[in-house]
């Protein structure tokens, strides 16, 4: 068995990150596996512009981005490996991973799990109808498209307005395709503000909020889908619906973490379908860590890299043998109108002087505070004019303001006059 001191699953930009920051703070024998056959991860396919803003201070295409970190793996001289598929990972941080050598084990000191998301398919939403050729997902369209130069379809209608289905309803009409719609099941999008703007209105592309596709109609492929109009309940409305002629139905329907190696090893779930991690990154299971889309879906790389960089670091430290030995003993949980609380548990006594809380709301809000309370008691809270679902929120909490190390932290909305 081969021995490492740190295995990287995933050489996306969280592994990328997560990598550096090992290595900058004294970690030299490092080892990334990547399953395909470029490090980068989804950003090789997203070809459009804004990705940077934060972390470059500068508008970059999805591989711009990229590239500037493989440069740093590469100047560091960080070990990597391609086309090397992790298959499992065990307790005792033994590695499992598929190559053309064949199956290698690799017992690693420390586990960084960067492995990102996959998208949701139409076997999670059961469509009525025929199935046909032409469903598919857009990213998987945007692989197509971006990276092998094929067009799927000439007259697409979305299903879903996340925002990889805005994307690719501008990225399909700029290569001649006609986008005759978006559907999406909620009564607001799911995308960000700007992607709606520069998306669809700049193309003069529907958005049919509160609707979803009620039918799909084709033998051999795709000839036409059916919309509907749902009740507040969700339930398609008799009498709504319209009828599309299409050749392509692109599912923007949402990301899970693809975690089943973090699940099968024992670490312990969190309601995002990631892991449980405390404030440094760390799973249940010591030595283990997880970031980027893998542990909660993120809208922006810029949150992703610097997530991958907490996850390296405490990497790094827990090599070394600066991490303490306490348990987590603050467990962070969601309250009114939150969906998420990102990390699940928090140790003061391995905690920076400022704690990132990363969370999204539940619906969109306006008017709200955003307040989080300690044991029952209001320790912080901050206005905000208008929240979105698609959007995280990332609030940094003062180590100084929790005065033990045990309770529950809750972060929670309350109305603007409450
Ligand atoms: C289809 C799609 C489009 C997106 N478009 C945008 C966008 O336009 N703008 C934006 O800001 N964000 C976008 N995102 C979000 C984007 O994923 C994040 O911003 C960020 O790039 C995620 O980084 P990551 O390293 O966590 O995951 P990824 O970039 O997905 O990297 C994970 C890596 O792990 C590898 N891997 C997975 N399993 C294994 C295994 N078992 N063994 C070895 N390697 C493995 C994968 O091959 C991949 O290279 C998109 C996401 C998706 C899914």
């Amino acid at each position: 068995m081969e021995h490492k001191d740190l295995v990287i699953i995933g050489g996306g930009s969280a592994g990328m990150a997560a990598a550096v920051a090992a290595y900058d703070a004294g970690i030299k024998d490092i080892l990334i596996l990547e399953r395909t056959e470029f490090l980068g991860g989804i950003l090789n396919q997203c070809i459009h512009n804004g990705f940077g803003l934060h972390e470059f201070k500068e508008e970059l295409t999805g591989p711009e981005f990229l590239t500037r970190f493989v440069d740093q793996v590469k100047e560091r001289g960080i070990a990597y490996e391609l086309e090397a598929n992790v298959l499992s990972l065990s307790k005792d941080k033994v590695v499992t991973y598929l190559s053309a050598k064949g199956k290698t084990e690799i017992q690693a000191k420390a586990v960084i799990m960067a492995a990102g998301c996959y998208e949701r398919n139409s076997g999670a939403i059961g469509i009525p109808g025929t199935r046909p050729a032409g469903v598919i997902t857009a990213g998987q369209a945007q692989l197509y498209l971006n990276e092998f130069g094929y067009m799927v379809g000439k007259k697409v209608f979305i299903l879903g307005s996340g925002d990889i289905g805005l994307i690719m309803a501008r990225r399909m009409t700029l290569e001649g395709a006609k986008v005759l719609g978006v559907a999406e099941l909620m009564p607001y999008s799911n995308g960000l503000n700007r992607n709606i703007q520069q998306c669809l209105k700049d193309f003069d592309i529907p958005l049919y909020l509160s609707h979803t596709v009620t039918k799909i109609i084709g033998k051999e492929h795709l000839e036409a889908i059916e919309i509907s109009q749902v009740d507040e309940k969700m339930r398609p409305i008799p009498g709504t619906e319209q009828r599309f002629d299409v050749d392509t139905l692109l599912l923007s329907i949402g990301l899970i973490p693809n975690n089943s190696i973090l699940d099968q090893a024992g670490a312990i779930p969190s309601s995002t379908r990631g892991s449980k991690v405390n404030q440094n990154m760390e799973t249940s299971i010591p030595g283990v860590f997880s970031c980027g889309n893998v542990l909660h879906v993120h809208d922006l790389v810029d949150y992703v890299v610097e997530e991958g960089r907490q996850a390296g670091a405490a990497a790094a430290a827990y090599l070394q043998g600066k991490e303490g030995k306490s348990e987590a003993r603050i467990e962070c949980v969601p309250g009114n109108g939150i969906g998420y609380v990102v990390p699940s548990w928090i140790d003061l006594e391995q905690a920076g002087d400022s704690i990132p809380l990363k969370f999204r709301c539940r619906k969109p809000s306006k008017n709200v505070y955003i307040s989080i309370s300690f044991n029952g008691k209001e320790i912080k809270k901050m206005l905000k004019l208008a929240m979105i679902p698609s959007e995280m929120e990332i609030m940094k909490l003062p180590k100084n303001l929790l005065d033990s190390n045990q309770g529950k932290l809750e972060v929670s909305l309350v109305a603007k006059g409450e």
